[in-house]
C-alpha cells in the first residue's frame, strides 16, 4: 500500500509540504552553521520562509558551497531526541571533479530513507514473494545504492552479491562468475545493478550458458539508459531464458538520499516522498523559478532531516517537472517530464557542439559492440593548440573492420565528426566491479 501523501490532491500535497518546511527552516535557523549565515546575510528569518513558494527569496545552495565546507551543513540541536542526534552513515557524493563530499545521516534520516525507497521499490515493481540480487559492487566509498538495495522494507529476500575489486586483507568480494552461480543457484527474480555492470555480467553469463529463467525485473541507477542499452540487455536477458523481463530505471541524488523512479517502463519518473524532498525548476542563468513544465535546472529542498540538511540545492541536472496527476499511475507526487541531462553535458569539439548521448546511442545499438570508451583529446598530447581528436575505443565481437568502418560513418552523419576508432580488448576499458561503473566518456583536454 502506498502512503496516503503520493495520493492526496495536490492542495493536501502542499499543504504538508509547507508544514514540513516551516519546521526545517526553523530547526535550521536554531542549529545549521551555513544558513544560520546565509539567512542573517539576507536579512531573513525562518518566518521568512513558512511555504515553498516563500523559498524563492533564498539563493540557491550550489555544489561547491557543499563541497568547500561540508560540516556547516550539519545541523546541531542539542536538545533534540537521541534518533535526530547519532550518526547513522555517511554517504559520500563524487561528482566529476575534487573529492568525494560527505553527506550525513542521523538515525531519523535513516528510518526516513528507508521508508522512502520502501515506496521508490513499490513504484519500481519489486513484490514481497521477489529475490533481489544486489548486484552493486563493495566500493572505497561507501554506496548509496547499495545501501539501499541491501536494507529495504519491502519483505523481499535480498542478495547481496558483493561483486568488487578484491581487498587482499579482507577477500570478501565475488567474481564475475562467482556472482553469475548465485543468481541463477537461488532463482533471483529482480536484478538491481548499474547498466554497464549488468551488460558485462550478462556478457559472460551467456559465454557459460547460465539459467537467468527466473529473473522478471533488472532495476537500474547509477548512469543512463538509454534505449539502445534498455533493449540489449532484455535481448540478452531473453536469450538466458527470462520470460518478458521488465526494466525499470531510476535517478537517483546522494544529497536527497532518494530517487525518481519510472512509475511504468520509459515513462514519467516519479519523486516517491514529496514529504521528504521538495524539487523546483529554476531558470540557469538567471536562478529565478521556472513554471511547471518549462525547463531548467533541477533544484531540491530537503523537507524532514536532521544530519546534513540542503535547502535550494542545486542538483545540476536539466529537465523540467509536473504535479498534477500523472497519466500512467494517477499519482500526484512530482514527476520528471523528459530524460534529465546534466548541465554541464554538452562539449565542443573542434568547434561543433556536440551532445554525448547521441553517440552513447549510436553504439549501444550496435550488438556487436561489447564494451566502449569515448575519448576527448588533443591530437598531440603535448600540444594544447592542436586540433581536438574525438576517439572511439570499442571491444568487438565479430568482423572489427566492417563494424570500424560503420562507427566511423555513423557519428559523421549523427555528429559531425569523424572519430578515430581504436579496437581494444574488453578489460582495457572496464573490469566489473573494480569500479561501480564503466567510464564513459574521458576528456584529457587542457582546461581553461
Ligand atoms: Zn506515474
Amino acid at each position: 500500500m502506498l502512503p496516503s501523501v503520493l495520493t492526496s490532491t495536490p492542495d493536501e500535497l502542499l499543504a504538508r509540504q509547507n508544514a514540513a518546511l516551516a519546521k526545517m527552516t526553523d530547526l535550521c535557523e536554531r542549529g545549521h552553521p551555513f544558513y544560520q549565515r546565509l539567512f542573517r546575510e539576507h536579512g531573513l528569518t525562518a518566518a521568512d520562509l513558512q511555504t515553498v513558494d516563500d523559498l524563492q527569496r533564498l539563493p540557491l545552495t550550489r555544489k561547491r558551497d557543499l563541497m568547500a565546507d561540508p560540516e556547516a551543513f550539519r545541523l546541531h540541536l542539542p536538545d533534540a531526541p537521541v534518533q535526530e542526534q547519532v550518526l547513522w552513515d555517511i554517504a559520500y557524493t563524487t561528482g566529476t571533479t575534487g573529492r568525494p563530499t560527505p553527506v550525513y545521516s542521523t538515525t531519523h534520516d535513516f528510518y526516513a530513507t528507508i521508508d522512502c525507497w520502501t515506496r521508490l521499490w513499490q513504484l519500481a515493481g519489486i513484490r514481497e514473494d521477489d529475490i533481489v540480487a544486489n548486484l552493486f559492487p563493495l566500493t572505497a566509498y561507501p554506496s548509496g545504492a547499495f545501501m539501499r538495495t541491501a536494507i529495504q522494507g519491502t519483505g523481499a529476500l535480498v542478495l547481496n552479491a558483493m561483486p568488487g575489486a578484491k581487498y587482499p586483507e579482507f577477500p570478501i568480494q565475488r567474481s564475475l562468475d562467482d556472482v553469475i552461480a548465485l543468481v541463477e543457484r537461488k532463482r533471483a527474480t529482480v536484478l538491481g545493478s548499474v547498466p554497464s555492470f549488468l551488460r558485462r555480467l550478462l556478457l559472460r553469463a551467456e559465454e557459460l550458458g547460465a539459467d537467468f529463467s527466473s529473473v522478471r525485473l533488472a532495476c537500474f541507477t547509477g548512469e543512463p539508459c538509454p534505449n539502445g542499452l534498455r533493449e540489449d540487455i532484455r535481448a540478452r536477458l531473453v536469450r538466458l531464458g527470462a520470460v518478458s523481463p521488465a526494466i525499470n530505471v531510476r535517478l537517483g541524488f546522494t544529497e536527497a538520499q532518494s530517487a525518481f523512479v519510472e512509475c511504468r517502463e520509459g515513462g514519467p519518473l516519479m519523486n516517491p516522498a514529496p514529504d521528504l524532498h521538495y524539487f523546483e525548476i529554476v531558470h540557469p542563468e538567471t536562478g529565478e523559478r521556472l513554471p511547471d513544465g518549462e525547463q531548467g535546472l533541477l533544484v531540491m529542498t530537503h523537507l524532514n532531516r536532521r544530519g546534513t540538511v540542503l535547502l535550494r540545492y542545486v542538483l545540476g541536472d536539466i529537465t523540467s517537472l509536473a504535479r498534477d496527476r500523472c497519466p500512467e499511475c494517477g499519482l500526484t507526487t512530482e514527476r520528471v517530464l523528459q530524460p534529465p541531462f546534466r548541465a554541464d553535458h554538452m562539449t565542443k569539439i573542434r568547434g561543433m557542439l556536440v551532445n554525448p548521448d547521441v553517440i552513447h546511442d549510436l553504439l549501444t545499438a550496435r550488438p556487436e559492440i561489447q564494451e566502449y570508451q569515448i575519448v576527448f583529446r588533443k591530437e598531440d598530447p603535448h600540444d594544447p593548440y592542436s586540433m581536438d581528436d574525438l576517439l572511439v575505443r570499442v571491444a568487438i565481437q565479430g568482423d572489427a573492420e566492417r563494424v570500424t568502418r560503420a562507427i566511423v560513418a555513423e557519428m559523421r552523419d549523427a555528429v559531425r565528426v569523424t572519430p578515430s576508432v581504436e579496437v581494444v580488448d574488453l578489460a582495457a576499458i572496464y573490469v566489473p566491479g573494480d569500479t561501480m561503473k564503466a567510464r564513459r566518456i574521458i576528456d584529457e583536454r587542457p582546461k581553461g
